[in-house]
């Protein structure tokens, strides 16, 4: 099976794997892991995440580094994520120890799909945490389970590292719930499928998310956070409806390492005009430099690179975040964990 991956050609999707690890939550505790070479599950009709999409998912990736050990990136810190979701949806809360262990297991079970150091691709996991007690009242479930399964995935966007237009407009809202801020559940992700698909249709990346409330600052975008370079400033918005994303706090970490300014306050729509580079990051893509973005409601566009070329700040993060996680660079942030395969 692996022998047919071409490493280099692989988009950013779902390829079976080997094995998947598992954990039941019932009578009120968590049990054992478990190990399946099944891919399916045995749902009842009735079980609440079908209907209330009480659900949270993770992801987060592995690499096969330059010295040939494989590394994960910040496992804790999506375990904690993970638990901040389901204290938001009332789902019990997932130790970081399982959440760790499982992860670990799922990635040493399928090694022969971690793809080798010099290729555009890496292992991406994907752990998934679901209500499955049938109900058919709105309330908390009391049985839930947790699995990782993991996928070779390429680089997110077909481009490689290049600039792309984003498209910017009030019409569209994710509908993060106001005041709990926005979690990695099921849920947030439905409510912005339309826009997603609507800036797809427009040629464009990812369709930017304003503040719910006023409409007035920046969000995030798509399934990503949203930075920007001004001067020696690495600044981003500071908002109760944007998800916290790792890859956000990693690279303003590295941005101060560097001698830059870091600045997490709300962005009004108008010092976009001001900005020198702009991107978008996440895990799936690390940044993906943004060229323009178009507020198509007003006729308004904020152009960051004319011809598409990363900016030269946006470049340096970019090389800086991957060569530590393919260990082409020390860790002095002691961010990632060997695997021992
Ligand atoms: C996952 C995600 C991000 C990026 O978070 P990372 O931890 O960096 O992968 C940003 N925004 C949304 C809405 C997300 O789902």
């Amino acid at each position: 099976m692996t022998e047919t991956i071409e490493w280099n050609n692989l988009g950013f999707g779902f390829i079976p794997t080997d094995y998947n690890v598992r954990c039941t939550y019932a009578d009120g505790k968590w049990g054992e892991l478990r190990t399946h070479s099944d891919m399916q599950i045995n749902l009842n009709i009735a079980a609440a995440v079908l209907h209330y999409a009480q659900e949270s998912f993770e992801g987060l990736k592995a690499f096969r580094g330059k010295d040939g050990k494989v590394r994960i990136f910040r496992v804790d810190e999506n375990a904690k994520r993970m638990q901040d979701s389901c204290k938001g949806i009332e789902m019990p809360i997932l130790p970081v120890d399982t959440f760790r262990e499982a992860v670990l297991q799922a990635v040493k079970l399928n090694e022969r799909f971690i793809p080798p150091y010099g290729s555009s691709a890496s292992l991406y996991i994907r752990p998934v945490l679901f209500a499955t007690t049938p109900l058919v009242g709105v309330k908390p479930a009391v049985d839930y389970e947790f699995i990782v399964f993991v996928s070779p995935v390429g680089p997110y966007f077909k481009g490689g590292f290049q600039a792309t237009p984003f498209m910017l407009s009030r019409k569209y809202d994710r509908a993060a719930p106001l005041g709990t801020g926005m979690l990695k559940v099921g849920g947030n992700y439905a409510a912005g499928m339309k826009a997603t698909v609507t800036a797809h249709d427009n040629g464009y990346s990812s369709m930017f998310y304003l503040d719910p409330k006023e409409k007035k600052y920046i969000d995030e975008c798509g399934a990503a956070n949203f930075f920007a370079i001004k001067g020696n400033t690495y600044v981003t918005p500071q908002s109760s409806s944007i998800l916290p994303s790792i890859t956000n706090r990693s690279l303003s970490e590295l941005a101060e390492s560097l001698g830059m300014t870091v600045e997490r306050r709300p962005i009004a729509i108008d010092e976009l005009s001001e900005f020198d580079e702009a991107g978008a990051c996440g895990t799936a893509a690390v940044i993906s430099p943004i060229a323009r973005i178009d507020d198509v409601d007003n006729n308004k566009s904020y152009i960051f690179s004319p011809d598409g070329s990363p900016g030269r700040v946006c470049t340096l993060l970019y090389n800086k975040l991957r060569a530590i996680q393919r260990g082409e660079e020390p860790d002095t942030f002691g961010w990632t964990m060997e695997v021992t395969l």
